[in-house]
């Protein structure tokens, strides 16, 4: 997916090991309060967004370029357009760090579309190209089950609920879901000291073609959201969500609404009160563009910050947890409920 922050990770790590049992024990008492009821919100079908991430798999790898890839995205728009929702593509070239020139769309859908404030839903929805991080088969085609397809899949699956609410139990948000292609064609110093990154600027830009091109043209002109949330790795087993340093930074309250909200359902387990350090990813865009983001993704505890299935061959349909879609999608709807 993405490259660190080598200084800001250090930092979170630092956190991490420094006295995480005093840590964890503070956030508690300041999440724990009385919270207020939450409102009524939809139920987020598991096996829905399950079969979503299948069906994403089964198009095979979403790599720019292939047919998998024009299929998928083919796929998705349809599925959208079926919910009702008002889908706009967004076609672009781009050329990737290995000097691959490439044929993208982003894909916006949105719910709701006459209502003035606003929530965006962000996802990559492309498969990285090589398994560079695999142990064993480092230029292996990958599934991207989770790394790209889980998250589109909880954004289908909500996007899906939320078109099957009668307009009475219609959240008070539009919802744009927006998303990103060739976010994870990107230059990994780590795994791939023997290219050389062909684009101008640093690697980390060779990273989240979409969002950079969709920043500099957004769509819908002047789009302005009150806040969003990206999604990526959101479907592994045991997956473990932190607060990551730029979403800290950018998007507090939020962040703050989202993880309370999770605890408030019984997702703690998932949604940790853990601060970590930053990480690129496309919310490091869409901040820029002055859209507070947050970024709900797969963190591991270990030296590597990203789990071991990341940018490896295992990240296939077997990591699939429906506990982890659940955990995420429903608590993310259910934030579209509260003001
Ligand atoms: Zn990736």
């Amino acid at each position: 997916m993405k490259l660190r922050f080598p200084f800001a990770a250090l930092v979170g790590l630092l956190v991490l090991t420094g006295c995480p049992d005093k840590k964890r024990a503070e956030n508690a008492e300041t999440s724990t309060p009385a919270a207020p009821k939450l409102p009524k919100a939809p139920v987020f079908n598991a096996d829905s967004a399950y079969a979503f991430t299948a069906k994403q798999v089964a198009f095979g790898p979403r790599v720019p370029n292939s047919k998998a890839h024009v299929a998928c995205g083919n796929w998705m728009v349809a599925k959208l357009k079926g919910y009702g929702l008002k889908v706009v593509e967004q076609p672009f070239e781009a050329m990737t760090f290995d000097g691959t020139n490439i044929h993208a769309r982003n894909i916006i859908a949105q719910y709701q579309p006459q209502a003035a404030r606003r929530v965006a839903i962000f996802g990559h929805w492309d498969t990285r190209p090589f398994a560079d991080n695999d142990k064993v088969k480092k230029n292996a085609p990958m599934d991207g089950a989770s790394d790209g397809a889980s998250a589109v899949a909880v954004a289908l699956e909500m996007a899906r609920v939320l078109s099957q609410q009668p307009d009475s139990l219609a959240p008070n948000v539009g919802v744009d879901f927006i998303f990103f292609d060739a976010e994870d064609w990107g230059h990994d110093e780590t795994t791939q000291a023997d290219l050389k990154n062909q684009l101008a600027g640093s690697s980390t830009d060779s990273w989240c073609l979409g969002s950079q091109y969709w920043t500099t043209h957004l769509l819908p002109a002047n789009y302005k959201p009150e806040y969003g949330v990206l999604l990526d790795m959101v479907g592994a087993k045991g997956g473990v969500f932190t607060r990551e340093e730029t979403s800290r930074n950018y998007a507090r309250g939020p962040l703050d609404k989202i993880w309370n909200t999770a605890a408030q359902l019984g997702y703690s387990d998932f949604f940790r009160f853990q601060d970590t350090g930053g990480i690129t990813d496309d919310h490091v865009y869409t901040n820029k563009a002055g859209i507070p983001t947050l970024d709900i993704y797969h963190y591991n505890n270990s030296s590597d910050i990203f789990p071991a299935y990341h940018h490896a061959t295992t990240d296939n349909m077997s990591i699939i947890d429906r506990k982890t879609l659940k955990a995420v999608g429903q608590t993310v709807l259910q934030t579209l409920y509260i003001d």
